[in-house]
């Protein structure tokens, strides 16, 4: 397993953690099986996403995890409920503290990660904080219940707004290689609706949905990914809006290397599932490599960095990938650098360019690697 620093919470967190939600309405059996599957794997798997609001599930997975609570970080979810028996939002204050501190039970009477459920649009906005929502996850943090505060979103430009509020911690994100061609004004939850996303609309990966990776690295909001596999749209040879179908470890690969970013959460329902996401850590770069697929469909951002690694390998042993990401990542306030962004350079670049040219002849995506390298060298070094 690989951890991952999660922003400015400093918890090392799995690169890979587990999505609960398919564990839903299943036998304790299976519950059971596929959290030790999870637990059992090398090293223990910390952080896992638990935002379902029925009792039963919570109760299986909370009796399923036994006395390893306390190594594992969990994400609860404050606002969700399952009024009329099914998955629902509310902002009512006594239906929301019902619902969570009935999770706080459960879960050993704290959360690691108390997350703001679905801030989407302006009204989610509106009624997380001009009611009395915002101030009852400031309470509970004061309190320890939580000990951080997350949201989760699909929607970039009001996850910009909500991180704006300097309320929370960390964030969950839906984030994969379909979701992110999409321009920012399309909700991507309705692609999920029909068939297949629309890959008619693809343009290269969305300037606003890169704009807020990049942001929330420099305001150290650290990023768990849901939705990694596109609800397994992206898997799926008829669903897929690609030439072809990506596989798991491709969507893995993709989201982990999105600026931020520190674990991706997929949803698991069996042990065999749980087993075949963790090969991803046994997968050579080829496997993972999405930059096939990305560069098959249209980009009008050609130019910019999609973070694959398919240019390496590199004589000079840089990073390539990672020193575009800090570039990426400076440009936004070049004034204003932070000293992880520098760390994260020092420990990607090598010895230095000497314009050998390899990369940009293998880039699929028209990137001046050269150009950047010297740009990142006077702004980083
Ligand atoms: S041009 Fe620079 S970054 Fe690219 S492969 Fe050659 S040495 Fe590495
Ligand atoms: S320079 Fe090109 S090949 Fe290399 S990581 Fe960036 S997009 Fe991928």
């Amino acid at each position: 397993m690989i951890y991952r620093t999660l922003g400015k919470t400093g918890m090392e967190v799995s690169a890979i953690g587990l999505g609960c939600e398919h564990l839903d309405g299943k036998p304790y059996e299976q519950v059971r099986e596929t959290i030790y599957e999870a637990l059992d794997h090398g090293v223990n798997i910390n952080i896992m996403d638990v935002f379902m609001p029925g009792r039963e599930i919570r109760e299986h997975i909370a009796k399923a995890l036994g006395g390893k609570r306390k190594e594992m970080m969990v994400q609860g979810h404050i606002g969700s409920t399952d009024i009329n028996k099914q998955y629902d939002i509310s902002r009512d204050l006594p239906t929301v503290q019902k619902y969570f501190e009935e999770l706080l039970r459960i879960f050993g009477g704290y959360i690691d990660f108390g997350m703001m459920f679905f801030i989407d649009s302006d009204q989610n906005y509106k009624d997380v904080f001009d009611t009395g929502f915002a101030t009852y996850v400031e309470r509970l943090k004061k309190q320890g219940d939580i000990r951080y505060v997350g949201f989760s979103s699909h929607n970039p430009k009001t996850a910009m707004k909500v991180i704006e509020t300097g309320l929370p911690d960390m964030m969950m994100f839906s984030i994969n290689p379909a979701f992110d061609m999409l321009p920012a004004s399309e909700y991507v939850l309705t692609h999920l609706d029909g068939d297949h996303i629309d890959g008619g609309l693809f343009r290269g990966i969305d300037p606003q949905r890169a704009e807020l990776y990049k942001y929330c690295t420099q305001k150290q909001i650290g990023i768990t990914v849901m939705k990694s596999f596109g609800a397994g749209k992206l898997l799926s040879p008829e669903h897929t809006p690609y030439e072809k179908p990506l596989t798991v470890h491709q969507c893995i690969h993709y989201a982990l290397s999105r600026p931020a970013v520190a674990s991706v959460l997929p949803g698991c329902q069996t042990a065999a599932e749980v087993k075949d996401v963790m090969g991803y850590f046994s997968a050579d770069e080829a496997e993972k490599d999405y930059s096939g697929i990305l560069s098959g469909v249209r980009n009008d951002f050609k130019g910019s960095c999609v973070y694959c690694s398919h240019c390496q390998p590199c004589p000079a042993g840089i990073d390539i990938a990672s020193v575009n990401r800090c570039l990426d990542i400076a440009r936004l306030d070049s004034a204003n650098i932070s000293p992880s962004i520098r760390d994260a350079y020092t420990a990607a670049s090598g010895s230095g360019c000497i314009a050998c040219g390899n990369c940009e002849s293998r880039c699929p995506f028209g990137v001046p690697v050269i150009a950047n390298m010297e740009a990142a060298d006077q702004l980083l070094r």
